[in-house]
């Protein structure tokens, strides 16, 4: 049976090397790898105290056995709550006090008083050498502890809604603890207790060790992709712009990242206490922060938000959200609080506002501007077809405007009459008053023709001090009619030359051309019409002018 001891041992040796090659050592590892130390204790000792027949050295390889069985519970403890991913509970300064009975073990058997814990009493039969002491008992009780609480972990986790995965995990940890228990007691009955009714030593305790390492082995094979994701989780949790805090459902804090340190002091396994934070903040943001989290504690199953401002070296805007965690029975099991630093945001959404406005300013200027300009173009349109002096059309805008006037005349058949009139002995005035009364007269004769023309009417400037009327619509006799009106218009107009009350009147003599029947040759050539037209005006007017000037000549065209 010393050979079992040994085999074991180099079962648990090989899987130590399996775990160590085979696995990306994450934390879960790493306690897995020194609780397994701790079951290559045993057997390795348990064998090489079976090899030397000193009394001594038998009691000191015994010992150190006992110090690793010591350690058993309090391992086993700490792998489940790993592995149950409730590592928030272990701080270090609760892992002291949670290991002391475990370490009180350890010295008792170190020092071993009085041979409380072993003493061999080397006149016995060899099997019946050891005597376990109360100190042993002690240990075995401590043991009982570590893994009953370990057990309770388990059913309790086993009770919730965990995922497939994390049960079979579970549960295979649970086999391989049941089956080390098992053969515990075994070892307990047959190499302590009833050690009088066998007559072998058989070395239980390491084919438990050596079968629930494989279990655990396995376990945490299973965990290891799990593991993987909780490793890059961490690594995007920590690399993320957002800040997070995960709240168990006592409000215990079981993950946070980087981001949240500067603003809420808050390590993994602390519990959170809102009004504690508040009071850390200024008295306006606790309030706010304090009175969004009693809205929360009366509404668990909401997503709430809210905005915090916290002043740091400068103020920061927190979009706080708080969302709780449902399991699969829609429960709340926890909450998720993120912390969103929107000051960047803010600030470009006010710089983009700033500049908005200062773009509607621009866009108002450039609006009055293109409203000027539309002014000042309707100014220039006028001022080019305006005869500068007088005020009325010039002789460009006269010809285009006949020239369409014209055809459509011709086309349709409908009459229309001109007049083209020149002032009498106007040179005189010129030379008597000077040209400033001259224009005076101008302008003033002007005035006096439009008062009697018709707003359909087109009166312009020919040249000189000689005009231009056009006049649509209007057949011969409506057009003598009016040439009447105008002369005597004309002729009663009185201008002031300003030399004392002296006023002076002009007359004027015109061709009148009316037009009422057309020649449908007459749209071929428009323009050369219009000429004939005019020239035909003007032989009036000159004829007017012969026969002793203030009268009308009316021609009719041949
Ligand atoms: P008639 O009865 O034969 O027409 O005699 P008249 O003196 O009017 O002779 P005419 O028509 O040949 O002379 C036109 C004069 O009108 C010549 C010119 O000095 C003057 N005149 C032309 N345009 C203007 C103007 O804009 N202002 C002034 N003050 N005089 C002008
Ligand atoms: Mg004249
Ligand atoms: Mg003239």
């Amino acid at each position: 049976m010393i050979w079992l001891d040994f085999s074991m041992f180099l079962v648990l040796f090989g899987l130590f090397f399996y775990v160590f090659a085979s696995s990306s050592v994450t934390v879960l590892h790493r306690i897995y790898l020194l609780l397994h130390i701790v079951f290559m204790i045993w057997p390795l000792f348990q064998f090489a105290s079976q090899t030397t027949s000193s009394t001594m050295y038998r009691l000191f390889y015994l010992s150190i056995s006992y110090i690793g069985l010591s350690l058993i519970g309090v391992g086993w403890f700490v792998f489940i709550v790993f592995l149950t991913g409730q590592s928030y509970v272990i701080r270090k300064s609760r892992l002291f006090l949670l290991s002391t009975p475990a370490l009180v073990s350890v010295v008792a058997v170190a020092i071993n008083p009085n041979g409380m814990f072993l003493t061999i009493n080397d006149r016995l039969d060899p099997l019946k050498q050891l005597q376990h002491g109360p100190l042993y008992w002690i240990m075995i009780a401590q043991l009982l502890v570590y893994m009953a609480v370990s057990v309770i972990i388990m059913v309790y986790k086993l009770s919730k809604d965990e995922s497939a995965r994390q049960r079979t995990l579970i549960k295979t940890a649970m086999n391989g603890m049941f089956v080390l228990f098992l053969f515990s007691i075994g070892d307990l009955v047959i190499n302590v207790l009833f050690i009088d009714y066998f007559t072998r030593y058989i070395p239980l305790i390491s084919v438990g060790m050596a079968l629930a390492a494989v279990y655990l082995v396995h376990a945490i094979g299973r965990n290891k992709v799990f593991d993987i994701i909780q490793t890059v989780q961490r690594d995007v949790m920590n690399t993320m712009s957002l800040g997070i805090l995960v709240l168990d459902e006592n409000d215990t804090v079981i993950e946070v990242n980087k981001v949240i340190k500067p603003i809420i002091r808050l390590r993994i396994g602390d519990t959170f206490n809102p009004s504690f934070i508040a009071s850390q903040f200024k008295e306006e943001t606790a309030r706010e922060f304090a009175a969004f989290f009693e809205v929360q504690r009366k509404r668990p199953l909401d997503r709430l938000e809210f905005e915090l401002t916290v002043d740091f070296d400068r103020y920061r805007h927190i979009i706080v959200q708080s969302a709780p965690i449902l399991n699969q029975k829609k429960i709340p099991v926890g909450r998720v609080l993120t912390f969103q630093d929107v000051t960047e945001l803010r600030l470009l959404v006010e710089e983009t506002n700033s500049q908005n406005e200062q773009l509607q300013d621009r866009n108002r200027d450039l609006l009055i501007m293109q409203d000027e300009l539309f002014q000042a173009n309707k100014k220039l349109e006028q001022m080019a077809i305006t005869d500068g002096l007088t005020g009325c059309f010039n002789r460009r805008y006269l010809l285009h405007q006949l020239e369409q006037e014209v055809v459509t005349n011709i086309r349709y058949g409908i009459p229309f009459s001109i007049f083209l009139f020149d002032l009498d002995y106007f040179k005189s005035i010129n030379d008597k008053y000077g040209h400033l009364v001259g224009d005076e007269v101008l302008c003033s004769t002007v005035e006096a023709v439009r008062r009697t023309l018709r707003h359909t009417d087109i009166l312009a400037r020919y040249g000189g001090e000689e005009f231009t009327v056009y006049l649509p619509h209007t057949n011969r006799e409506q057009a003598d009619i009016i040439a009447e009106m105008v002369m005597e218009s004309v002729e009663q107009n009185k201008v002031y030359t300003g030399i004392g009350d002296h006023a002076l009147s002009v007359t004027i003599s015109m061709g009148v051309i009316s037009i009422e029947h057309f020649e449908p040759s007459d749209v071929s050539d428009p323009k050369a019409f219009l000429r004939e037209l005019l020239a035909q005006a003007d032989a009036a007017l000159y004829e007017a002018k012969y026969d002793g000037r203030n009268r009308i000549v009316k021609r009719k065209l041949a």
